[in-house]
């Protein structure tokens, strides 16, 4: 194959990151390994417990339950299904705010759930009231994010709980991008602090674990159970994930990437990331550019369309919110001396 390796250097735009040399091992190792077979594969079955063990304990979760999917939208779309299946109601729906990521429409549309979806307030967190308002005896599920994908907030959970409870809903937290960083915040955002049902925790994104590698945890057994499906013709009894065959890299990274990094590397990487965030914050504000301020290590600025695209031009992979602000996410390849050749960038190209 002639084709050169991702060059992250100029990467802005991403949730995903170069994986850490343990989990990019651990990855080539168990690439051929299939979790789906745990009668066959048991090494990765086993080392799969462990991944979702060790991301209960993140998520604090004592006994967890759940699997390592392929992302945030396998999660996500999990979750909703789950609900639906749970819920008492041939009518159900899903409130979720409009910050909540594409990945429930999708989940929406392919499971048959109406997605009503809620304002969110001046900070771009969940409006509670609007959420209540929405919510009704025919609401399987509850969902705030806990890092959004645009502006990296965190909606009011322990409300949020409180409508799901209401409702008589399941509470699903999507802490996909958000999770590896939260423990290091005073964020109430968790299994341990809110009445959370079904969390999203994306190894390879934060994590620093190979793609593919999403996390889905739930409290009670009885949302594996609703999700488990016969398996005639392999040795384990069933199955409860979306995909059938599925990477074992994204599970073996996993459980490398945490040993390598939970919980004082996650900390330093987090530390280093806000940091980075905040400087970038600081110099698009001197430089007259309207800052969405960054609570979790993601800025969003309000910046012209047409220095954006020669931003582009100049090779930044950088992205857009859906208002139109240059969103840039300080993950851990971003390092301090690829922001200050942007800002540098940014100045040279304001005064052609
Ligand atoms: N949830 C959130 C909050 C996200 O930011 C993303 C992706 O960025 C997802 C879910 C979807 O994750 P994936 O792209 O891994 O499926």
């Amino acid at each position: 194959m002639r084709a050169e390796p991702q060059d992250f250097s100029r990467v802005l735009s991403s949730m995903c990151t170069e994986p850490h040399p343990a989990a990019r091992e651990a990855a080539e190792t168990f690439l051929a390994t299939n979790p789906g077979d745990p009668g066959t594969y048991q090494t990765v079955a086993e080392l799969e417990g462990d991944a979702v063990d060790a991301l209960g304990e993140i998520a604090g979760l004592d006994e967890p339950h759940g699997y390592i999917a392929s992302g945030g939208t396998e999660a996500n779309i999990q979750a909703v299904r789950a609900a639906r299946d749970l819920a008492a109601t041939d009518a159900p729906n899903v409130v979720a705010p409009e910050s909540a990521h594409f990945s429930f429409r999708k989940a929406a549309g392919i499971l048959g759930v109406e997605l009503r979806t809620a304002p969110v307030d001046s900070d771009y967190r969940a409006r509670v009231d609007a959420m209540t308002e929405l919510a009704d005896e025919d609401t399987a599920l509850v969902v705030g994010v806990a890092g959004s994908t645009e502006y990296g907030r965190v909606d009011p959970l322990a409300a949020l709980s409180d409508v799901a409870d209401d409702a008589g809903a399941l509470f699903h937290v999507d802490a996909a991008w958000g999770g590896f960083v939260l423990p290091f915040t005073d964020e109430e955002w968790h299994f341990d602090h809110v009445g959370v049902d079904t969390l999203t925790i994306d190894p390879h994104k934060m994590g620093r674990a190979a793609i593919p590698a999403g996390g889905l945890l739930a409290r009670s057994p009885d949302v594996l159970d609703a999700l488990a499906v016969d398996t005639p013709y392999l040795e384990s009894t069933e199955q409860a994930t979306l995909t059938g065959t599925r990477s074992g890299a994204g599970v073996a990274s996993t459980v490398a990437a945490l040993e390598a990094l939970w919980p004082a590397g996650y900390r330093e990487q987090y530390v280093r990331a806000q940091n980075n965030a905040e400087w970038l914050a600081d110099a698009l504000d001197e430089r007259g550019y309207d800052v969405v301020e960054p609570t979790l290590p993601l800025v969003a600025a309000d910046v012209p369309r047409s220095l954006f695209a020669r931003l582009r031009e100049e090779g930044w992979r950088i992205s857009r919110t859906g208002a139109g602000e240059l969103r840039v996410v300080c993950m851990p390849h971003v390092t301090r001396e690829m922001l200050e050749s942007f800002v540098a960038d940014i100045d040279a190209l304001a005064r052609t």
